[in-house]
């Protein structure tokens, strides 16, 4: 895919979303202490962290008493690269026991998000985010299902850090709003007001009391993230109909209309043509597509 004008910087963001330079600004984008080894943990691709998660079920040393006034937190494997560095080879955290602490506050202090939770058992029974623990209580945190109910529209709002990934979501026609210098608050608040999954690296956005819809984006490398947010969420898949710079929808234009933005190169070789309905971006299915191509053959 080529944009015009062919020189300007939003064209080089915009025309090669696959380039070595648009993967920078994943860098960083791990704002917890445990970054390297997340990093490790998130380059497996997810139904291999999957599957080494069921394998090692049960294999934990489950069998020590928890002493008086702790209780103890066993987490499952899919989520202990969250954990502090010395609880993530059991998976297992004690902690002082707090009579007035939430289960979910209780989960939260541990480093995992709510967002990546899923069943919540104590003794073999279900417990919500509300309930309190008892002394001595064991806690199993379990994983989040997948794929998960978007329980609202397949709407998506990312965090400043994951510029890569929004481009190659609107390459897939999902709903993405993005902007690079977006900070917590207005993101929380977009989330809200329009009614969108916020994505992100950030642990300490995700555990915002005030978001509805949020989720953990696994992997450093934005097609790992990709797969990650495809197989958790499965949204609706619309290849090409999305401007990969705005996000905005894309309709068929004339060559007449675009004949004086266009290089002679590409006025000889291309006849069909699309226009971003926002931004003005126009857009051809040139040499450029096969790499974008592949992503979309890969998700769809
Ligand atoms: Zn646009």
């Amino acid at each position: 895919m080529t944009h015009i004008p062919e020189n300007s910087k939003r064209e080089n963001q915009a025309g090669a979303p696959l380039a070595s330079s648009d993967l920078a600004d994943e860098s960083g984008a791990v704002v917890d202490p445990h970054s390297a080894d997340d990093a490790r943990a998130s380059k497996m691709p997810s139904e291999a962290i999957h599957a080494a998660a069921y394998a090692a079920e049960g294999a934990g040393s489950a069998q020590t008493p928890v002493t008086p006034g702790s209780v103890r937190l066993r987490i499952h494997p899919a989520l202990r690269f969250l954990l502090p560095r010395r609880a993530r080879d059991n998976g297992e955290v004690d902690l002082a026991h707090d009579p007035s602490a939430t289960v979910g506050h209780v989960v939260q202090s541990v480093g995992v998000p709510l967002t990546e939770v899923g069943d919540l058992v104590v003794a073999e029974v279900a417990v919500s985010l509300r309930s309190r623990l008892q002394e001595q209580d064991r806690l199993d945190v379990g994983v989040r299902a997948r794929p998960q109910p978007l329980e609202g529209p397949a709407r998506f709002v990312l965090d400043v850090h994951l510029g890569a990934l929004a481009r190659r979501l609107r390459l897939l026609g999902v709903d993405t709003a993005y902007e690079k210098f977006a900070d917590d608050d207005h993101l929380v608040e977009q989330a809200g007001r329009q009614d969108r999954v916020l994505l992100s690296r950030d642990r300490g956005l995700l555990m915002r009391r005030a978001l509805r819809r949020a989720a953990f984006v696994r992997g450093q490398d934005p097609d790992d993230q990709l797969a990650d947010v495809i197989e958790r969420f499965q949204p609706p898949l619309q290849p090409w109909s999305l401007c990969l710079v705005c996000g905005g929808s894309l309709a068929p234009v004339s060559k007449a209309l675009v004949a004086n933005q266009l290089e002679p190169g590409t006025l000889r070789t291309q006849q069909e043509f699309s226009r971003c309905q926002a931004c003005g971006h126009v857009y051809w299915h040139g040499a450029h597509d096969v790499r974008l191509q592949q992503v979309i053959r890969r998700h769809t």
